[in-house]
């Protein structure tokens, strides 16, 4: 079992040795495939009941690669909005700015209490470890945010962040740090942390969100979630502050009606959130912020809008839609791929964000079966980017020392290499294979070649091949 005090020290660059520890973890593993099958059964079901769904995702699509390709206009006009309707708007070259002007804000305030609702942007740029330094650290009021901040432990998915932990895992969890009667009712310990969470909101002096979607045009944020805590978060504090990447601008109000469309049904099989929280610059009558502060964070972004083959990586609206299909997300879940980003997203977007050298290992984390691709709401073509991902990488790109396999699988290369040279050579391991192919013990001998038939079938030759089809003048 992966312990909390060692989840949140796992690092991108070790992913092979976290991946194998938490294939050993059968409770990690049940947990994830349980979850993961019920959400990808519910998006079916969501996405049935809309005819126009494939046009959806062509439209969201071409939304996102044309503000992306004119992302500082839409930025400047996003600020110029904001600011017209009394938003305070920031700019962050970093994690390290960002963190530095969320704490100026609250020391400014004298603000010791603050609550926040679940953002993955504020989980990049480790906030709350920031805030700490301060005595300041959010109470985090997501249920699920909250679970792992009691546990000690970073999110293991996207949108559903303690998906790692059954009901008695969390049951114990509050009994341990609650004091509460022990219980693995869902209604029992959610009554409980909605009592606790409660007292916080009341008592907090700023709010901290993340950002779903800003509104060029009108300067507006959109906040999607379900239990309410980010209505709270956003309106009780007086003053609020949301960290929004800069990838997250959309050109036009209307064009939420295709991302609402997109985005719940996507992630958890919803037709719409419980709650959208719109916010266009603050509220002096109290209904929202008195004060709305929004950080724009780059954090790499402006580096990967520039690279015109991975620029599309951007366009990611955090669905997580793409780690519930994926078959190496179902069976060792977040945590192994050592940062915030988990999943086919973040095999993409973490070596992009961190660099090669931290998370050069993760585009290799797939069987580019394609699933992720096919799920994704706004079409993002991850497989052809994992694989320009693994050129840069095998090549040591930007750089980095190149990323190389092991002795045997550089010989296994090399030993095909030569085979596919010359058409003798090439007729000659085709015997080899069909020779092998009757004789199924053979494939059983070595280490590596055991372990891989373990869960794997081997695909059968065709009965004829090409060639000598071919030389028959078959069509
Ligand atoms: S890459 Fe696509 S499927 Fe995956 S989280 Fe982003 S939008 Fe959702």
């Amino acid at each position: 079992m992966i312990l909390p005090h060692l989840v949140s020290h796992l690092r991108p660059e070790t992913f092979p040795a976290n991946a194998r520890q938490a294939l050993a973890d059968p409770v990690l593993t049940g947990a994830l495939r349980r979850a993961t099958d019920l959400f990808a059964e519910r998006r079916g079901g969501a996405i049935a009941a809309v005819p126009d769904w494939e046009e959806l995702r062509t439209r969201a699509a071409a939304i996102k690669a044309a503000t992306l390709s004119r992302l500082d206009h839409y930025l400047e006009q996003f600020v110029a909005r904001s600011e017209a309707v009394g938003t305070i708007v920031h700019w962050a070259r970093d994690g390290a700015e960002a963190c530095a002007i969320v704490r100026t804000i609250a020391l400014q305030h004298d603000a010791k209490r603050l609550v926040k609702s679940k953002s993955m942007a504020t989980e990049e740029i480790e906030l709350n470890a920031a805030l700490a330094q301060d005595g300041a650290e959010p109470v985090e009021t997501d249920l699920g945010e909250w679970i792992i901040q009691l546990a000690g432990e970073t999110p293991s998915h996207i949108i559903v962040p303690a998906i790692h932990k059954t009901k008695e895992a969390i049951g114990e969890l509050f009994v341990a740090k609650l004091g509460i009667a022990p219980s693995s009712e869902p209604a029992v310990l959610a009554a409980h942390a909605r009592q606790r969470l409660r007292a916080h909101f009341a008592a907090a002096d700023l709010g901290i969100s993340g950002v779903n979607f800003g509104v060029a045009e009108t300067g507006t944020i959109l906040i999607l979630e379900n239990e309410g805590n980010a209505r709270m978060t956003t309106t009780l504090p007086k003053v609020h502050v949301a960290v929004m990447g800069i990838e997250k601008v959309i050109p036009r109000f209307a064009d939420l009606e295709v991302f609402l469309k997109l985005l719940p049904r996507s992630g958890t099989g919803q037709h719409l959130t419980t709650y959208q929280s719109l916010l266009t610059g603050p509220d002096p009558a109290g209904q929202g912020p008195r004060e709305l502060h929004i950080v724009l964070l780059d954090n790499g972004r402006s580096r990967i809008v520039g690279d015109e083959l991975m620029r599309e990586t951007l366009a990611c609206i955090r669905c997580g839609a793409c780690l519930n299909a994926c078959p190496v997300y179902q069976s060792i879940g977040g945590h192994a791929y050592g940062s915030v980003y988990p999943g086919p997203i973040g095999a993409i977007l973490t070596p992009q964000l961190a660099g090669l050298h931290a998370g050069g290992t993760l585009p290799f984390a797939s069987s580019l079966c394609g699933a992720c691709k096919d799920v994704c709401p706004v079409k993002i073509d991850i497989p052809s980017l994992l694989l320009e991902l693994r050129r840069r990488a095998v090549l040591g790109e930007q750089g980095q020392p190149p990323t190389r396999g092991g002795f045997g699988e550089r010989m296994a290369w090399r030993v095909w290499a030569w085979f596919t040279r010359g058409p003798r050579r090439f007729r000659f391991a085709m015997w080899m294979a069909r020779v092998g192919e009757k004789v199924p013990f053979l494939q059983k001998l070595a280490g590596p070649v055991r372990a891989w038939h373990s869960s794997r079938e081997l695909p059968k030759l065709a009965k004829r091949s090409f060639r000598s089809t071919w030389r028959g003048g078959a069509s």
